[in-house]
């Protein structure tokens, strides 16, 4: 196959833009669309550009990288008052496994967004092939 050229809005992707829309849950490329299609379903297209994102490979990264966040958050706090107050377990359980929950739902889709669009960002997995401008053929689909 021979090299392939991207329109020019494709040259430059930057990663923080993009993980910053991704953590926004919008689409890496125009900021507008929605990334997801529900609530950890990415959508197949952006709704406004058109991007492709089905073929992320986010896999295991997203829980992986909320509960290390969560863990770094959270376990301090529960340490720290357990150290001071000495609260019973019922008091500890009651608290912070809601709480442990709660953050968990509210971050995955933001930690899996950020890992779509840097992944689009890096061009990673397929999403370095959008949009190809000297394509004489279709070849390289599959
Ligand atoms: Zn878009």
């Amino acid at each position: 196959m021979s090299t392939t050229e991207f329109n020019s809005d494709d040259h430059k992707r930057s990663v923080p833009q993009a993980m910053g829309r991704g953590a926004m849950l919008k689409c890496p490329k125009c900021g507008k669309g929605s990334l997801f299609a529900k609530y950890l379903k990415a959508a197949d297209h952006c709704p406004s550009c058109g991007e492709a994102f089905f073929h992320h490979r986010a896999d295991d990264a997203p829980p992986y990288f909320t509960m290390l966040l969560i863990g770094h958050l959270v376990f301090p706090g529960i340490f720290l008052v357990e150290r001071h107050y000495q609260p019973p377990m019922w008091l500890h359980f009651s608290v912070w496994i809601p709480l442990l929950i709660v953050l968990c739902l509210a971050l995955l889709p933001v930690v899996k967004g950020a890992i779509i669009a840097m992944q689009w960002a890096l061009r990673m997995h397929g999403f370095e092939t959008t949009e190809p401008v000297t394509s004489g053929t279709t070849d390289g689909e599959n």
